[in-house]
């Protein structure tokens, strides 16, 4: 692991890494489909403690999210760069491991008068509101909003360890949590406004995301970005002018963080949901009202969420009447691996170590 200033404030300044690496999320392909979430929980999460870690998560929104009510927990930073206090989330905030009636339904000899139930009556889950969004009938709505680390170029999570357990790695910005080093504290957990640390209560660390590094170092992608069959995760550096990050987020600004005013700078980008016409009462769409209110995702992306709309809509008109759109070639990736991260092409399988 790196082991310098990376992501810390020095003279009022954030120590910046060499590069950073990114990720951008066409939110307008995301089929919820979880296999993300799979993909990474069978790579990095099925070990001791960590049964109720979901590294990378898919929320509906609206909704409470994962864990519930994250964006009113506090952490980050305020305006004038000062940590604003966390709330330090449960496990039951995260929805816990359920146990099943496994034995009752396999052994017990009950033939089909059982079922398979939860032993316990959970309160909540990861995925506890999926699906349900907002707005009535005719006009309901919702979309995906994949979650994962951001990555933060100005970390809360290592701004508030003691312990100096988590670095910034200066070759790619990565962030890591030593685990050696972790006395599971979990001032992280409270400071991070995302509420991206989970607490293995059995072994008294925390853990994180961690970008699938050893991958990345063999020109592999993230297993959550490589396994995602609408192939909507991008993954490369921000300052590759070549790359689709830099194309998608500084050139045509159509990419943007989720909650910037937490002051983290994070490094996951999305493109914002384009959604149909609402409908009137007598059941007529009105091709100007999107059916997504477009104060929602202002609270989730910023005000520069109309302009990233704007630009969208217009490349899709560009090329109704038959025109090149450098934009909508980038977003539809047609040449896989190679469009969607450029730096790690590589097939996990030839390469060696584990395979996803
Ligand atoms: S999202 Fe949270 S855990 Fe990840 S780097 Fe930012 S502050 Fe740290
Ligand atoms: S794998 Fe891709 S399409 Fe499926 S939920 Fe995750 S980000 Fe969305």
């Amino acid at each position: 692991m790196a082991s310098n200033l990376v992501g810390r404030m020095r003279d009022g300044a954030v120590i910046r890494p060499k590069r950073q690496l990114a990720m951008v999320f066409d939110l307008n392909k995301c089929l919820g489909c979880h296999t993300c979430a799979m993909a990474c929980k069978t790579q990095w999460t099925s070990g001791e403690g960590m049964d109720a870690m979901w590294w990378t998560v898919v929320n509906t929104q609206p909704g409470r999210g994962t864990p519930r009510d994250w964006e009113k927990m506090g952490g980050g930073f305020d305006a004038s760069g000062e940590a604003r206090s966390g709330q330090l989330p449960t496990r039951e905030d995260f929805g816990d491991a359920w146990e099943f009636n496994h034995e009752e339904v396999f052994q017990g000899g009950k033939g089909t008068s059982v079922h398979l139930r939860p032993r316990t009556n959970p309160t909540w889950g990861p995925n506890w509101d999926e699906d349900q969004g907002g707005g009535e009938y005719p006009n309901a709505y919702y979309f995906y909003l994949p979650r994962l680390c951001n990555h933060c170029t100005h970390p809360a999570c290592l701004e508030a360890c003691p312990r100096s357990a988590i670095e910034k790695r200066e070759e790619d910005g990565v962030v890591l949590l030593n685990e050696d080093r972790c006395k599971g504290y979990r001032f992280c957990a409270e400071a991070c406004p995302y509420k991206r640390i989970y607490f293995n209560a059995t072994r008294g660390i925390s853990q994180k995301c961690i970008f699938c590094f050893p991958r990345l170092e063999k020109g592999v992608a993230p297993a959550c970005a490589r396994q995602c069959p609408g192939r909507l995760r991008f993954v490369g550096y921000r300052d590759d002018p070549n790359g689709p990050i830099w194309k998608l987020v500084d050139k045509w600004k159509v990419a943007l963080p989720l909650h910037a005013e937490f002051g983290t700078e994070p490094n996951v980008f999305y493109v914002p949901p384009l959604a149909p016409p609402r409908h009137d009462a007598a059941g007529r769409p009105d091709r100007d009202k999107p059916r997504i209110p477009i104060e929602y995702l202002r609270s989730l992306f910023g005000d520069g969420v109309d302009q990233a709309l704007e630009t969208l809509r217009a490349e899709m008109e560009k090329r109704r009447r038959g025109e090149e759109s450098e934009l909508l070639r980038t977003l539809i990736v047609y040449r896989w691996p190679k469009d969607i991260f450029p730096d790690f092409p590589n097939d996990p399988a030839s390469v060696e170590g584990r395979s996803a």
